[in-house]
Order: structure tokens, then C-alpha cells, then sequence
């Protein structure tokens, strides 16, 4: 599941200045979409209305077919899992930061919940370890371990619709090409919106949409826009 469509969605935070005008896409189940785009250009309101934290003026937006006006916040979330950009780690254990939102997940609920995402071995590349306190080691947690974390936290809801917000842009190089290659293998399975500044970061995803000043300007294969710049 987790076929996501926009159809027509025009949306401003004030009605007196729409900032969409019209945007229209649709990712397949499994399948990855990477939006790109001049800052401003709109990239995260997109994601916000997915999440529905906004109402739209107009058109649809609708998971596997059902209108996410008429679906429940509560489902929303399940449905949809996000990555951000910027990891807030609680001064507590790896293992309660992964399993916040399971409200004293022991370590044994989380294996088990990482079996069933299919993500038993990537928890368990973790560095830290479960009872590691986050606190302790403080700045020592590399920029690369908390991304990690922040995934795991994200996946271990196992949504069939993944939404990656800039994920990497804040590590270095190296963490960077790591980091995208746990996500690559992460994504294939889902269905994954990617919010990227840049073109070379997406050069997997099945379409790549350019978003400017609210409008879709362009939209093919990585190869397809890279011919046409
Ligand atoms: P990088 O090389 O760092 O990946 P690019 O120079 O490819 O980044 O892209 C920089 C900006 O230009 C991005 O915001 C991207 O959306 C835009 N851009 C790049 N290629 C195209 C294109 N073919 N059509 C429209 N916009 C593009
Ligand atoms: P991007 O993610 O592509 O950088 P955004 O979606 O964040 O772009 O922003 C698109 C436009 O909406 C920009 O003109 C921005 O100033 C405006 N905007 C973003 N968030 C808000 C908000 N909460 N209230 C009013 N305007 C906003």
C-alpha cells in the first residue's frame, strides 16, 4: 500500500497568497518521488499537507486511493512516517529514544517490532546500543548515530508511506553517502517522498519532480533533467 497522489492541490497559508498552484503527481506504492527546487519554492508545504497539518483550498490529496480530508489524524500517522531534518534526542537511552511513542518499549518489544519492519539488522548496527544514555555520551554521538536514530525511530512505526525531509544535509560527506545508502535499501520497499535541494542526492528515484515558486516546472528521470540543464 501507500500510493500517494496530488491532484490539482492549490493551498497558501493565507488565502490571499496561494503558494501552490496547481501541483499534480503521483508516487506508485513502493515507489520514490524526489521533489527538488529553489528554497521557497514550496517543497515543504507539500509534505506539511501530506500530514494534513494544513487544510487545502483545492483539488485532492489522497493515500491508496482514500481522500486524506475524510481519514482520521490518528491513521495519518500511521500511515506516514517522517524523517527530519534535524534530530531532537531525548536525554534518556537509545532504546527510549527509539521507542518513543511505545511508552516503555523494552528492548524486547523493539527487536520484535524491528523484526517486523524488516529493519532488525539495521537497529542493530546501531553503535550505542540500547541502554547507552544518550545524555552521557552527549556531543560525543556523532552527527551520523543520531540520523541513525532518528531513522529507527521513524521505521520502527513501519509506515507504509516514508517522507525524508533534506535527511542528510547536515553531515559530513562521508556520513552523508552512508546515511543515503541505509535509506536506499530502506525506501525500495516503501513508498518515499524525498525533499532535496539538490539533483545529486536523488539520482535513484523513479521520478524527480522540480518544484518553482509553486509549480511543477519540470519532472522526469534523473538523467532526463541532468540532459536538459
Ligand atoms: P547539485 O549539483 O548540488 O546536486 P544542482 O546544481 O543539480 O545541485 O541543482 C541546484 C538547483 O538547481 C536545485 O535546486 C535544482 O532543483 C535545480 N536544478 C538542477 N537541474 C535542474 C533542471 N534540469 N531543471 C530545473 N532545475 C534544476
Ligand atoms: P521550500 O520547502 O521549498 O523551501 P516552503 O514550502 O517552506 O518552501 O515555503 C513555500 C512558501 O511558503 C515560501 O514563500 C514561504 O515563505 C512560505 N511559508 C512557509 N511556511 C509558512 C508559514 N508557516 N506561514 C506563512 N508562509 C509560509
Amino acid at each position: 500500500g501507500g500510493a500517494v497522489r496530488f491532484n490539482a492541490v492549490r493551498f497558501g497559508y493565507d488565502p490571499e497568497r496561494e503558494i501552490l498552484h496547481g501541483v499534480s503527481f503521483a508516487v506508485p506504492a513502493g515507489k520514490t518521488l524526489a521533489i527538488v527546487g529553489p528554497s521557497g519554492a514550496g517543497k515543504s508545504t507539500i509534505a506539511r499537507i501530506l500530514f494534513r497539518f494544513y487544510d487545502i483550498q483545492g483539488g485532492t490529496v489522497s493515500i491508496d486511493g482514500h481522500d486524506i480530508s475524510a481519514v482520521t489524524q490518528q491513521s495519518l500517522r500511521a500511515a506516514i512516517g517522517i524523517v527530519p531534518q534535524d534530530m531532537v534526542l531525548f536525554n534518556d537511552t537509545v532504546g527510549y529514544n527509539i521507542g518513543y511513542g511505545r511508552e516503555g518499549a523494552r528492548q524486547d518489544e523493539i527487536e520484535a517490532a524491528a523484526k517486523a519492519a524488516s529493519i532488525h539488522d539495521f537497529i542493530m548496527s546501531l553503535p550505542q546500543g540500547y541502554d547507552t544514555r544518550v545524555g552521557e555520551r552527549g556531543l560525543k554521538l556523532s552527527g551520523g548515530e543520531k540520523q541513525r536514530v532518528a531513522i529507527a525511530r521513524t521505521l520502527l512505526k513501519d509506515p507504509p508511506v516514508l517522507v525524508l525531509d533534506e535527511a542528510t544535509s547536515a553531515l559530513d560527506s562521508r556520513t552523508e553517502t552512508e546515511i543515503q545508502t541505509v535509506l536506499r535499501d530502506i525506501s525500495r520497499k516503501r513508498t518515499t517522498l524525498v525533499v532535496a535541494h539538490r539533483l545529486s542526492t536523488v539520482v535513484d528515484a523513479d521520478e524527480i519532480i522540480v518544484l518553482d515558486a509553486g509549480r511543477i516546472v519540470e519532472r522526469g528521470r534523473h538523467a532526463d533533467l541532468v540532459r536538459a540543464d
